[in-house]
This record gives C-alpha cells, sequence and structure tokens, in this order.
C-alpha cells in the first residue's frame, strides 16, 4: 500500500501517516527509514521527487502532518490518492474505507495546502470514488496513455488487469512493444468506446471517463465490460453505495498484508 516507482522521470516514495509508526504498520514491515533515505538521495541525485501517499482511514486525519513531510523531504510533488477498493484493497476494504466525514476534511486540508503552497509542491488529489458517484477515468483510458512491464516480462495496461480473466496478456519476450500495443488482443479489449454496452454506450462522458474502471466492474460484479459501478448511472452502483455508508463503521479491522507467494 505504500507505493514506489517511476512516472515522468521523477523518484516517488509512498508514507502511511507522515510518521514511522504508522509507514511500518501499513506497509507491513519496517520501511520508512529506508524511504527517508532513498528520498535524500534522490535529492541529492537533482531527480524531481514525488511522495505518492495512498490515503485511507487510517491516515486521512493526518493530512497536515503527510504535506509538512512532503515539505521537509523537499518534493516536487504530492500524489494524494484516496484508496481504490479492488484487488489487496477490497480484501483490506473494512479496515481502510474511511468515512464521508472524513473524506470532508480532507478535502478542505487540501483546498487550505493548495492555497497557501501556491502550487510549490504541486499537491494531486485522486479522488475517492466510491463517495462521489462518479466513475474515475482509470489509466486515462484502457491502452490510451500506459502501459506496464512486470518482472517477467508480461505487458499490461494497468498494473492490476493481471486480475482480469479474457485474452492472455502479451509477453515482450514473444512480441515487440509495437504489436503489444497496437495489435494485441489484451490492450483492445477495452480500448476506445466500441466494447461499451448501455449506460456508457450512450453516455455523453464515455470519452471522458471511459465507463471507469475494469477491474472494478470485474470485483465488483463478475463482469469487467460492465459500467464502473462506482459510477451513479450504474445499474450496480447499489453495490457502491451501500459499502459506502459502511464508511468508518468497523472499529479496527486488522490488516490482510501482501507477500510473496501470497494470492488473494
Ligand atoms: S455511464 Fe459510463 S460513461 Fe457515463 S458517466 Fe457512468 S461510467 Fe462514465
Amino acid at each position: 500500500m505504500a507505493g514506489s516507482g517511476g512516472r515522468s522521470g521523477a523518484a516517488r516514495r509512498g508514507i502511511g501517516r507522515g510518521d514511522q509508526r504508522h509507514s511500518d504498520r501499513i506497509a507491513g514491515r519496517r520501511s520508512f527509514a529506508a524511504k527517508e533515505r532513498a528520498a535524500g538521495l534522490v535529492r541529492v541525485g537533482g531527480l524531481p521527487l514525488g511522495l505518492n501517499v495512498v490515503l485511507h482511514r487510517d491516515n486521512l486525519d493526518a493530512l497536515d502532518a503527510i504535506v509538512e513531510l512532503g515539505l521537509a523531504w523537499g518534493v516536487d510533488r504530492i500524489e494524494l490518492a484516496n484508496a481504490q477498493f479492488y484487488g489487496w484493497g477490497l480484501l483490506n476494504r473494512a479496515a481502510l474505507l474511511p468515512s464521508r466525514e472524513q473524506l470532508a476534511r480532507a478535502r478542505d486540508a487540501v483546498g487550505r495546502w493548495r492555497e497557501r503552497l501556491g502550487g510549490r509542491p504541486e499537491l494531486v488529489w485522486v479522488v475517492p470514488d466510491y463517495f462521489d458517484g462518479v466513475a474515475k477515468p482509470c489509466m486515462g483510458g484502457w491502452g490510451a496513455v500506459s502501459l506496464t512491464v512486470a518482472p517477467d516480462g508480461t505487458v499490461l495496461p494497468c498494473p492490476a488487469a493481471a486480475t482480469l480473466p479474457g485474452p492472455d496478456a502479451p509477453n515482450i519476450g514473444d512480441h515487440t512493444l509495437e504489436w503489444i500495443w497496437d495489435r494485441s488482443p489484451a490492450f483492445n479489449r477495452y480500448r476506445g468506446t466500441a466494447w461499451m454496452s448501455d449506460p456508457c454506450r450512450s453516455c455523453s462522458r464515455r470519452e471522458e471517463d471511459f465507463g471507469g474502471c475494469r477491474c472494478q466492474a470485474f470485483a465488483l460484479t463478475g463482469d469487467a465490460a460492465r459500467t464502473d459501478p462506482a459510477c451513479g448511472l450504474s445499474p450496480d452502483h447499489g453495490l457502491v453505495r451501500a459499502f459506502a455508508q459502511e464508511g468508518g463503521a468497523a472499529a479496527s479491522a486488522p490488516y490482510v498484508y501482501r507477500y510473496p507467494g501470497r494470492v488473494f
């Protein structure tokens, strides 16, 4: 849940709540100190540095501390990404789902920080799609902007797409990247709008959000081609509404951690 990686030439580091104890708890291992050291090395190396923070019930109220940590580390960008509930996030939903009130407080805090910081560092707020009734344009559209190459050479339209049924994901050892992007069945499966059925097919927003997230549609309905249930127009939206009403209700559920060899 605390991610690291590269994008646009930037190094990214994730932290939990802006302090060692909470960061290590959500990560399931002592990793905060290593992230802090890595952030220092990135700055020394003159590379852009981003802080990628997955927001959830346990850290949404610590937004001030998270932004202050980013300022102390000298980051260029802070991505405040509300947890998405598929894959391991779905397994941990009872522990991670915030309340509507928490989200409102965090939104207000982001607004205050934006005003105060004036865009440096940039604060990105990734919307909590369970609560707004609006589907997010996942990955900017399937096979539209980016791809993921896994360590074994598997190429995916998004990091979570391995959870979906359908055509086997192509491998960079078997095909050129050009063929994979342009012609592979996996990358064409949900590209554009032709695959959509109603309500997306006839919706004016279909070129803007591309029907939402395929992985979330599959995780919640068993059919990756359905409208993302996060959308208020989806016939399955009641599922998400019911979950959102539970937000913050459970006292404290234990985290289910991912470790090598464990599958969900
Ligand atoms: S119906 Fe489909 S295209 Fe329209 S807003 Fe909902 S997810 Fe987007």
